[in-house]
């Protein structure tokens, strides 16, 4: 465990002296790969590393000690949910966001932009991944108004929590990621689905390209307005869809440019994913971005995906999957996934999985966890978040530790063979 000696080493008293760097250790021959570490005011981050997602300021169900003691590195919350509720102004007052959840490590925000038009055009959490749908750039999840309209200046939106009108520019997303205190924050920018059109995947591109300038604007003067702060990382979005050039262009643009003597600390690969295509969008993308700053896949955390993002030159991933499928009773294990609620776990006395080391298979079996789960006990949340998170992070630092010792691809077939085996249910 990395424990609060973390905190009293630092203990949030950071000037701008400790700021933002990243340091490759190893690069892959062959593969876009590398090892890492992303060096933050709140502690390093060593990479390929998976970071769990607290959208408000908690990992649901989980206390931040069990966090750290799972192995999270960092951890991942929204601008948007926290600006909605309790207000980015409270997070400033509290000192951060680290310090306001007792979170002895690194931050990340995302911009909001991601929330903003999916909860606000009412699609589903999810982003499709899967390009071979319908395609219309004024598709509505049914049953639902549109929330949010968009311009050339920002996005219009109605909270999804009691209805308020609101408005996110740039400059906005960026007071508030600055308000929030995140040591890594993302620019503002209009995230697509795999439904929009070409032309209208262009206007966002060329609309998000023109937000990342104001971003990176808004970035340096509140930087310096907010001297005696620990020094927030920006990373600029790369959208682009499905499309080569449009995903080559973003990189291109992105990659190089400069405002206001700024440029972006690192970036993340954004919007729509086809997930039959995720590594070549990934190596289009990672093949132009400057080789020496940290690149962030935006929403990925499956697996099989996990290991596409890492041999395609992801340093760092986030996803709300691990958490998310846990309150359902869905657990990874080396040979699937499967639902703990199903009858076959009543009298199975054995661990979630055998070969894990977290503390819920070193405590409990799956008799418990299928009692606690049919009994709708809140524990259940709680000990299968545990197991997922430490599944999904674990994986992720094997694959660190595989790159380092020259045998990825061997480990890689090794997971892969054995967690489709039995299960075949590996995607989302
Ligand atoms: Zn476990």
């Amino acid at each position: 465990m990395m424990p609060c000696g973390l905190l009293k080493n630092h203990e949030f008293r950071f000037g701008n002296a400790l700021s933002f760097s990243f340091d490759i250790k190893h690069a892959e021959s062959g593969s876009l790969a590398r090892v890492g570490t992303i060096n933050t005011p709140h502690g390093p981050i060593q990479t390929p590393a998976f970071i769990p997602v607290g959208t408000k300021a908690t990992v649901k169900s989980v206390l931040p000690e069990a966090m750290k003691d799972l192995g999270s590195q960092a951890l991942l919350s929204n601008a948007y949910h926290l600006y909605l509720q309790p207000g980015s102004d409270v997070l400033d007052e509290a000192g951060g966001l680290a310090k306001f959840m007792n979170w002895p490590g690194p931050t990340f925000t995302d911009s909001g932009g991601f929330q903003v038009l999916s909860l606000g055009v009412g699609f589903k959490k999810v982003l499709a991944m899967d390009a071979q749908t319908f395609r219309r750039d004024d598709v509505i999840a049914g049953n639902k108004d549109r929330l949010a309209h968009v311009d050339d200046e920002g996005v219009t939106f109605k909270s999804h929590l009691d209805g308020s009108m609101h408005r996110f520019t740039p400059e906005v997303s960026m007071q508030v990621q600055h308000q929030i205190g995140a040591d890594i924050m993302f620019a503002f920018d209009e995230c697509t689905t795999l439904h929009n059109t070409r032309p209208y995947q262009e206007l966002a591109m060329d609309r998000t390209y023109a937000w990342a300038i104001r971003c990176l604007d808004e970035h340096k003067r509140l930087t310096e307005e907010r001297i005696g702060k620990p020094y927030q990382a920006l990373f600029g979005v790369i959208q682009g869809a499905q499309y080569e050039d449009l995903r080559k262009k973003a990189a291109t643009d992105l990659g190089s440019l400069e405002s206001s003597g700024q440029s972006f600390d690192g970036f993340g690969i954004g919007g729509a994913l086809d997930k039959g295509q995720l590594g070549t969008i990934v190596s289009w993308v990672n093949e132009v971005l400057p080789e020496d700053k940290p690149r962030h896949l935006l929403g990925i955390g499956a697996p099989e995906d996990l290991f596409v993002g890492v041999e395609n030159g992801c340093d760092t991933f986030d996803c709300v999957l691990a958490s998310r499928i846990a309150r359902t009773s869905a657990v990874y294990t080396m040979e699937g996934r499967f639902n703990l609620s199903n009858s076959r776990f009543k009298r199975d006395f054995k661990p979630i999985d055998s070969q894990c080391d977290c503390y819920t298979c070193t405590h409990y079996t799956r008799a418990y966890m299928h009692h606690v789960f049919r009994g709708k006990e809140i524990i259940s949340a709680t000990l299968a978040t545990i197991h997922n998170e430490r599944f999904i992070v674990r994986l992720v630092d094997q694959m660190r530790q595989a790159l380092i010792d020259g045998n990825f691809a061997d480990m890689k077939a090794d997971f892969l063979g054995r967690y489709t085996h039995r299960s075949g249910q590996s995607r989302d």
